[in-house]
């Protein structure tokens, strides 16, 4: 899509000051692209220079870790914190360890989040860190090292009311309490706040590690509603097999569809009696084991190691995995294939043309800063209870969840249609996102 001739100048000046960091160009032409109908309705955003604001980074960290493995060999890796804005409140977003990660990386997904969290209209800004660090096949003791040294050098940046990171690809409740021990350890300070996706003994939430999953499964739900459907007896196909997929094919369950198809980086497995969860769950979150010893252990599901898990015949598709995961040919396959709607769980996991795609053939498309807000939003009502040193149950929690994904939606559904594109939640989700961010830095 054309932009304007402000805002290509505005996302021109951003790929000549991030060189190669094509994952961060993407996201911002995303956004950019939506934003036509807003900037000229509202002349004094361009005046205030909101969109260059919001496109550079606050602060950019980036720190050397140096960690020992098991035999006393010493490793370099490299981590990075991104505190991309502060208006709406102490920056927020998770860290990823994946040997994938550069500033690019880091930088798309905390612009992707300033969004995400205004959307949730919680006070967090955007941010978000990791490493290149590898956690595959490490023993839980390198991981530990590598996550002590990691927060020696960030714990100086980050803070209750400063910065509060959480987990993301490679971090869960394992890494952030080895990093939660250095920091109280570093600073002599019992602070909850600091980070995140803790455990439920030491300052987490209940609903944490379902959130992002249960999220976009509310969300996809009330897309569903409109027409008068449901997940009820629905073929579902979700990418992945981490915290978010796991947890995605537990509320689809709990609302009566079926997940015929998950998938790990060795490849995708098929079953259409529907994934059993807790199989799932003692494979993945107990073993780290590969997606293949499913298939071993059940006979109605197949593995194929190769491929691409859009090629399965499903209604709804959920790519919870990872970016630029649903490509062209992945849309292809499920629109020819009767998808009729895609949310995001993942972070930007369609890419552009694929979005184009969906558009031009009627699939009801859910963004990932709208669809897997759950997360974050989870992560600030953890804040919360963390602030009065209260532990809420697992109802409540949900129930807030649950209400937070309908705000969203309700807020992406109802811009879109403010702004002539009704049904269009890519637009209604940046417009929404950034209104609430630019009044507050124009305030
Ligand atoms: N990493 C998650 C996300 O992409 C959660 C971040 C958080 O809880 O701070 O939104």
């Amino acid at each position: 899509m054309e932009l304007t001739p402000d805002l290509q100048e505005d996302f021109d000046i951003v790929v000549r000051r991030n060189p190669g960091e094509a994952e961060f160009h993407q996201a911002v032409r995303e956004v950019l692209e939506s934003l036509g109908p807003v900037v000229s309705k509202r002349p004094e955003y361009g005046e205030m220079g909101i969109i260059p604001r919001i496109c550079e980074p606050n602060k950019q960290i980036i720190f050397k870790v140096n960690w020992q493995d098991d035999r006393g060999r010493v490793h370099t890796n490299r981590g990075f914190r991104v505190q991309f804005n502060s208006a709406l409140g102490p920056y927020k977003g998770g860290l990823r360890f994946h040997p994938s990660v550069y500033l690019g990386i880091i930088k798309f997904l905390g612009f992707e989040q300033i969004f995400k969290n205004a959307l949730t209209g919680m006070p967090i800004g955007g941010g978000k860190g990791g490493s290149d660090f590898d956690p595959k096949g490490k023993s839980d003791n390198e991981i530990m090292r590598f996550c002590q040294s990691f927060m020696t050098e960030l714990a100086g940046h980050i803070g209750h009311d400063i910065d509060v990171p959480a987990g993301d690809i490679g971090v869960g409740t394992r890494e952030i309490g080895y990093m939660f021990g250095q920091y109280k350890k570093l600073t002599g300070r019992y602070e909850s706040g600091v980070l995140t996706g803790k455990g439920l003994d030491w300052g987490g939430s209940r609903a944490r590690t379902e959130a992002t999953g249960y999220g976009t499964v509310f969300f996809a739900e009330e897309m569903l509603k409109l027409t008068g459907e449901s997940f009820d007896g629905k073929k579902v196909v979700v990418s992945g097999s981490g915290n978010v997929a796991l947890y995605a094919l537990e509320k689809v369950n709990q609302l009566g569809g079926t997940v015929v198809a998950m998938s790990d980086s060795s490849g995708y497995i098929v079953d259409e009696k529907g994934i059993d969860l807790a199989q799932m769950q003692e494979l993945k979150e107990t073993r780290r084991g590969r997606i293949g010893e499913y298939a071993e252990a059940n006979a109605s599901a197949r593995f194929v190691p190769q491929g691409m898990i859009w090629d399965v015949p499903c209604e709804i598709a959920l790519p919870c995995a990872t970016q630029n995961e649903l490509n062209i040919g992945g849309a292809r396959a499920l629109i020819a294939n009767g998808c009729t709607l895609v949310a995001e769980g993942a972070n930007m996991p369609s890419t552009p043309d694929a979005i184009r795609a969906f558009r031009a053939n009627d699939v009801r498309f859910a963004p990932g800063k709208a669809a897997n807000a759950g997360g974050v939003a989870t992560s600030a009502l953890e804040m919360q209870q963390n602030a009065s040193r209260d532990s809420w149950s697992f109802e409540h929690t949900e129930e807030r969840l649950h209400d937070i994904m309908v705000g969203i939606h309700e807020r992406c559904w109802a811009t879109a249609e403010e702004y002539g594109a009704p049904g269009d939640y890519v637009l209604g989700a940046n417009i929404a996102g950034f209104i609430r961010m630019a009044d507050t830095m124009m305030a």
